[in-house]
């Protein structure tokens, strides 16, 4: 196939292209060493956060006591506030691991995520009557009319706890923005708003996803000990000994039993940013996001930013007159107007003149690019994955060298649109896992998770009818 008018174009040469990608391979490129210099501080951090309150890196105390049986059973809502959707689910728990799920998404709008935070609460409590609405009748053993239905809610952002079925919102990620809900107890605004609508549902627990998404897959897998986030969001959760949390000593919990934790570990080497190799495009994307300085490993990571990433490497040719010189960029110099999604298709394309590529440009962004340039951008996409993986794996890394995992091996639950979506991102982390800890990294396995959003907010929402797993103060 013929590239029309490719020849014509005023473009760079194959030569210069690949002069320029040494130069971001030497940017973007994690070696071993460097990533168990990583790991290590990571490791450091991780044990800090237990034991002091209030640390960046909060190492959150969640409530929801020890591993499923398998055997939980009942009808159980569950409410999804993640980084794009919101989402509806009614999971019946059958036990042995098994469950059935009923569903609807909305979808979230910019101005929502801006707007006053109870307004926010009221969407989702409106929505929630809309499908208890729809589904009554249809699954009418679930649903009785003057029977409060439990209801496990995932929010996740970073929410400090008390007890299960609270949290006040330390700070919101993934540009998240609605005012008066920072330093708040969302599980209070939430209730405020079910009342409103009359709603005959009990909030029973308010979970982070990484914590569903621990309790879902050990539910069905019972070898899963750590559970990651690779969305718009990143972050982590697994079980601590509850003897190991020093910060809650004070509480009197029983020392034998176990906590889920969640690491909230996007905020690793936020404000500092002494450990993680940040590039002057990095910096650009924090000082201009809505929280420069927070979340310093998420924006490595995220799929909410690595597109964006992507696109000021880009710009920047383009300002150096490297880059489509006598086409109009300006659709190209929007922020963010360049999906992770678009990193994806660039990293699969089968074809040899990168045909999809080809599309990208012309269909989005009006314009014309060469083999030569096609074969860079795919590159760079390439540099920018792998680093997010890389980084992914030291972050598993020191969870799993804190709990002395590595000789034993483990299963680790893996959700989110990048680990889902992005080609070969999963054999990244692997390699990278490997690279940190030599031939014991394959001990260390990432699977697809169960829905922890749904499912495992059902199972947590179960834990609370269960008294002896309850703790009272
Ligand atoms: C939030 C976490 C969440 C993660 C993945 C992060 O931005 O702080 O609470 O688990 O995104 O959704
Ligand atoms: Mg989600």
């Amino acid at each position: 196939t013929r590239i029309q008018g490719e020849e014509d174009l005023p473009h760079a040469t194959k030569k210069t292209m690949a002069d320029h990608l040494r130069k971001y391979e030497s940017l973007f490129t994690l070696t071993p060493q460097r990533m168990r210099m990583i790991v290590e501080a990571f490791t450091e951090t991780l044990e800090i956060g237990l034991n002091k309150p209030n640390q960046i890196v909060p190492m959150i105390p969640t409530y929801v006591f020890g591993w499923p049986t398998g055997q939980e059973t009942g009808d159980f809502l569950a409410l999804d506030l993640g980084g794009t959707n919101l989402r509806v689910c009614l999971v019946t728990l059958q036990g042995e691991g098994k469950f059935e799920i009923t569903q609807t998404k909305y979808r979230l709008t910019e101005e929502q995520k801006q707007d006053d935070g109870q307004k926010l609460f009221d969407f989702c409590a409106e929505c929630l009557k809309t499908f208890v609405d729809t589904n009554f009748g249809e699954r009418d053993s679930a649903l009785k009319p003057g029977q409060n239905l439990p209801l496990g809610f995932t929010f996740s952002y970073p929410c400090s706890q008390e007890r299960i079925d609270h949290g006040e919102l330390i700070r919101w990620t993934k540009g998240f923005g609605a005012a008066n809900t920072e330093g708040r107890d969302v599980a209070e605004m939430f209730k405020k708003s079910l009342e409103k609508y009359q709603l005959p549902i009990q909030l029973t627990a308010l979970i982070n996803d990484t914590t569903g998404t621990l309790i879902a897959s050990h539910y069905v897998n019972p070898r899963t000990k750590i559970a990651v986030i690779f969305g718009t969001g990143c972050n982590a959760a697994y079980m601590e000994n509850v003897k190991n949390i020093e910060k809650i000593n004070h509480l009197g919990i029983d020392p034998a039993a176990e906590m889920a934790i969640n690491c909230e570990w996007g905020a690793f080497d936020s404000f500092e940013h002494e450990h993680l190799p940040r590039t002057k495009y990095d910096a650009i994307v924090d000082d201009t996001s809505n929280k420069p300085g927070e979340q310093a490993f998420e924006k490595l990571i995220s799929g909410r930013y690595l597109g964006e990433i992507l696109r000021l490497v880009i710009c920047e040719l383009i300002d150096e007159g490297v880059l489509f010189l006598g086409q109009n960029t300006y659709k190209l110099e929007k922020p963010y107007c360049l999906d992770t999604a678009f990193l994806s298709l660039m990293e699969s394309d089968p074809t040899d003149e990168l045909l999809m590529i080809i599309g990208i440009f012309t269909h989005f962004f009006a314009l014309e690019t060469t083999l030569a340039e096609r074969q860079f951008f795919r590159a760079l996409a390439k540099l920018i994955g792998r680093r997010a993986a890389r980084l992914s794996s030291c972050g598993i890394a020191a969870i799993v060298s804190k709990m002395g995992y590595l000789e034993e091996g483990c299963m680790v639950g893996a959700d989110g649109s990048l680990y889902n979506k992005y080609p070969g991102f999963a054999d990244r982390v692997h390699e990278g896992l490997q690279d940190i800890f030599g031939e014991k990294g394959r001990n260390i396995i990432t699977h697809h998770a169960e829905d922890g959003s749904g499912v495992g907010s059902a199972i947590i929402a179960s834990y609370d009818k269960d008294q002896e797993r309850r703790w009272i103060v």
